[in-house]
């Protein structure tokens, strides 16, 4: 049995119903409309939880709902569903999918026992093509949906957008915490590791342990066992240093000559074992630069040192520099230091600035810091980056990809801003270049 309590709760069953349950909705519809309408519709009762039509499916009718509440929904996958809308007595459903002549939209359910009256498209169609009530009114009703779902989407746009920097606050807040206990336990175990270097370095001068080979063997694996642990708290705290918000740099006069011919001391052993070659190019002839001598050095050093651990025995490795007009920094300094390498894909050309961030196959120790890809902890494009940044300068990397075969090579520029602030250090003091 159905009942029509749109209209004034007797049961809607005849044509008669029908016709006056239309009328009451569409005062204006002509009588020779209202009667299609009504000779088409088919009054349905339905049970709660009924679906009437489903998202994707073909439209082929309209629903008036009589009496009762439809629920409207989209299916996200097989176990969830989206909540739309509830809509009620009155409304018509479904004359979306007619009018695009397309599939559903949305899927429809009873969410209480419902009376609908379903009218096919054919008939539909006909009385709308004909009748400026029913297209009216449906205007209307497409507008109150338009507007709904407006106000659905920026209400949720606003609250996946406060659960985000909700998230991203507490990631910060937890990425802070990280920092400062890798800051704090890398420097306070950095301090026994050092008096462990001076015993061990005391141990192998010894002339006792000199003239026994096999002590000697065992000191010097202590002293480069112990190096190595001293290297990588000195570039975690280097880097917990550059990743700290307001790095202090401590300016004074660089020379970019100085410090690559530091660098390339430092690093002549490993060039020569290598069988590398370190051209430089114009460092000599750039203006003296405004920068933190120490932090400088640590950022070209890394740079150095992974050209030659990602260039195979044999190849090339050039630092160059230039003065140069840039549209971002204005005037400044731009030094290159490119290789004949393995080279870096395209993917990976952003990301190896990040933290612990290492490409491709490479040794998982810092054992040999020197050795062909012999990785270390993924820490020197960080610092390198995070001492380019803090002079207000630009690094990025260029590589035309990544082939251990041709070994097509990588660039990486670094730009320094010349017009930086007035130098702290007093006007006698010496270019710096080294620490
Ligand atoms: P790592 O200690 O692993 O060398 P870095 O931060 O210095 O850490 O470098 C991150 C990653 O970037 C490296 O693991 C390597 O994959 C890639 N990379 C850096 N420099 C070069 C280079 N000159 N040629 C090829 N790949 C490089």
């Amino acid at each position: 049995m159905c009942y029509n309590a749109y209209m004034d709760g007797s049961p809607i069953s005849s044509q008669k119903d029908i016709e006056g349950f239309f009328l009451s909705l569409l005062s204006d519809l002509e009588e020779d409309d209202l009667r299609e309408l009504a000779e088409a519709a088919e009054v349905r009762f339905l049970p709660p939880g009924t679906v009437i039509c489903r998202e994707g499916d073909e439209g082929d009718a309209v629903y008036a709902i009589v009496e009762g509440e439809l629920e409207i929904l989209q299916q996200l996958d097989d176990e969830n569903e989206r909540h739309l809308h509830y809509t009620g007595p009155g409304e018509f459903v479904g004359e979306m999918a007619i009018l695009k002549q397309g599939a559903r939209s949305a899927t429809v359910r009873t969410s209480q026992p419902t009376t609908i009256i379903e009218i096919g498209r054919e008939s539909f169609m006909k009385v709308l093509k004909r009748s400026p009530t029913l297209g009216f009114r449906l205007l209307v009703r497409l507008t109150d949906r338009l507007r709904d779902s407006d106000q659905q989407a920026i209400a949720e746009l606003r609250r996946a957008n406060e659960e985000l920097t909700c998230a991203l606050k507490q990631l910060a807040r937890i990425d802070k915490t990280k920092t400062d206990f890798i800051q704090v336990s890398a420097h306070e175990l950095r301090t026994p590791v050092a008096s462990l270097l001076g015993y061990a370095q005391m141990l192998s001068d010894n002339s006792n342990v000199q003239e026994n080979p096999q002590l000697q063997v065992l000191t010097e694996g202590i002293v480069t066992g112990t190096k190595r642990l001293h290297r990588v708290f000195n570039s975690i705290l280097d880097v917990s240093r550059v990743m700290t918000d307001g790095l202090e740099i401590r300016r004074s006069p660089v020379s970019m000559a100085v410090i690559f011919d530091g660098v390339a001391v430092e690093l002549g052993p490993a060039l020569e074992e290598r069988g590398l070659t370190l051209e430089q190019e114009g460092l000599g002839s750039l203006p003296i630069y405004s920068g933190d001598p120490d932090l400088l050095y640590k950022a070209f050093y890394q740079l150095v040192n992974n050209g030659i651990k990602y260039t195979p025995n044999g190849g090339r490795i050039k630092a160059s520099g230039q003065v140069i007009e840039s549209p971002d920094l204005g005037q400044c300094i731009e030094i290159v230091i490119e290789d004949t390498g393995i080279g870096i894909a395209p993917e990976d050309l952003d990301l190896i600035f990040a933290k612990f961030y290492r490409t491709g196959e490479v040794a998982l120790h810092s054992s040999s810091t020197t050795k062909f890809k012999g990785g270390g902890p993924g820490l020197g494009l960080t610092i390198a980056q995070g001492t380019v940044l803090a002079h207000g300068g630009l690094i990025w990397a260029e590589s035309p990809g990544y082939d251990e075969e041709t070994c097509p090579g990588s660039r990486f520029v670094v730009q320094l801003p010349l017009n930086q602030p007035a130098m702290e250090a007093s006007a006698d003091s010496s270019p710096e270049g080294a620490r």
